[in-house]
């Protein structure tokens, strides 16, 4: 195929939108800023550890249904790795090794003991019966188990898993290890050594990071219009703390659509009608599309949703002050370059997702020590870990003149590369 523009052939878009290669692109720059020789890029590019399963679950309709499932450890010279499992239609090979490698650089960045790992399978939930998908999850466990455990690989909820999900799991490991075994996973149930406020960490995290990012922007989160795509975890909680604070949620969405107010949403009315997958705008005829939700004026915009959102393509159209990307990966390079040139302050993913993680770290420390915090205690903590992540990256954007994302993967992979070293790896 002959293009008359060469940037724009479908490799070289295809190429953009890889979120492995953009990941491993960052990581390369940051640890050339860093001073690191070429191994050390070479042993971080790629997870240590990558396994593929094939997962065979008995349907309703009595039909075996065979399941593709990956686990990735990226690196675990700080310690086990930890990260989440994504159940998805579009979970491929290239995203999980991207998202093990995004876990590490949080673990850095928030500095927990901890490597990143990543699972996910292929799969609708929103088809699937409740017994179909406890089959799945004890089925992924099992056929992972060799490879992970409370001191080696940590999973947890992301993108369609919950909270249910992770005690099935967690039944499953303590019934193959013989014994009950809750820092295996985190996400759990409260009554299954769940931590208080791992529900609400992602958004509580993202909360921390607004309210750090309008002070060097001199915006009032009181008063201020927010526009966050997704309506998920993290995006729904999010619209709640940020309405709660006095903000004008004037845009959310879902995977069908938008909605807008200028005057700001009734937020509880939508959480209330939200289903379990953060579906709501079905219920509306009035909706906009995800792309004009992007565009629309605001002081705060919050990719909550999916990779890619944000590209080349419509960075030069965003109407917001302040972008805090709640989601993995909602922005491409390009777009960060066009954003950082714009005088858009952006708070990357690997910073301002760090709450969920971060929370995950405080119930694992609680299964193993056998004490539990109050939910208190346990939003003072991540406060204080937040922002000190927060100043750490923005102070190293300043600092070395750099953007805020290569300043979080120069912060995220410090330790990890230290770790590696004093190991002798490399
Ligand atoms: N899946 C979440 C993330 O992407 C949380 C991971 C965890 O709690 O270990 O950060």
């Amino acid at each position: 195929m002959v293009t008359d523009n060469p940037s724009d052939s479908p490799n070289e878009e295809n190429e953009k939108l890889d979120v492995l290669k953009s990941t491993q692109t960052v990581v390369k720059i940051a640890l050339e800023q860093l001073g690191y020789p070429d191994e050390v890029y070479d042993l971080l590019k790629e997870p240590i550890r990558m396994m593929t399963v094939r997962i065979p679950v008995r349907m309703d309709d009595d039909s075996i249904k065979i399941f593709t499932g990956y686990r990735a450890q990226h690196n675990d010279a700080v310690g086990p790795t930890k990260g989440g499992v994504r159940f998805h239609p579009h979970v491929s090979e290239k995203e999980v090794k991207a998202l093990s490698i995004w876990m590490s650089l949080k673990a850095g960045i928030v500095d927990l003991p901890y490597g990143g790992g990543k699972g996910g399978i292929v799969c609708d939930p929103r088809e699937m019966s409740f017994r179909e998908l406890e089959g799945l999850s004890r089925g992924y466990v099992r056929a992972i188990s060799q490879i992970v455990g409370p001191t080696k690989d940590i999973p947890a909820p992301d993108v369609f898993t919950n909270p249910q999900i992770m005690a099935w799991m967690m039944d499953e490991y303590s019934r193959i290890d013989e014994f009950n075994n809750p820092g295996f996973i985190t996400g759990k149930p409260i009554v299954l050594g769940g931590s208080h406020g791992r529900e609400s960490a992602t958004a509580k995290g993202v909360t921390i990071c607004i309210d750090e990012a309008v002070k060097k922007k001199n915006i009032k989160v009181k008063g201020s219009r927010v526009v966050i795509q997704g309506f998920g975890n993290a995006g729904s909680y999010l619209a709640k703390f940020m309405h709660d604070a006095g903000a004008k949620v004037v845009g959310i969405s879902d995977a069908y659509g938008g909605l807008y107010d200028p005057n700001g949403l009734d937020i509880d009315y939508l959480l209330d009608r939200r289903d379990s997958f953060g579906t709501v705008t079905k219920l509306f005829s009035d909706t906009i599309t995800n792309d004009e939700l992007l565009e629309l004026e605001c002081d705060i915009l919050v990719p909550a949703a999916v990779e890619n959102q944000i590209t080349e393509k419509n960075a030069h159209k965003i109407n917001a002050s302040i972008i805090v990307e709640a989601a993995n990966g909602p922005t491409t390079l390009e777009a960060t370059r066009i954003l950082s040139e714009r005088g858009i302050l952006l708070v990357p993913d690997v910073l301002a997702s760090a709450g969920g993680v971060t929370v995950s770290y405080f119930e694992w420390v609680q299964n193993n020590q056998g004490y539990y915090w109050s939910e208190e205690e346990i939003e003072e903590k991540l406060y204080k870990v937040m922002t000190k992540g927060f100043n750490a990256v923005y102070s190293t954007a300043e600092t070395r003149k750099v953007d805020m994302r290569l300043a979080a993967y120069m912060v995220g992979v410090r330790k990890m590369a230290e770790a590696a070293r004093f190991r002798g790896w490399i």
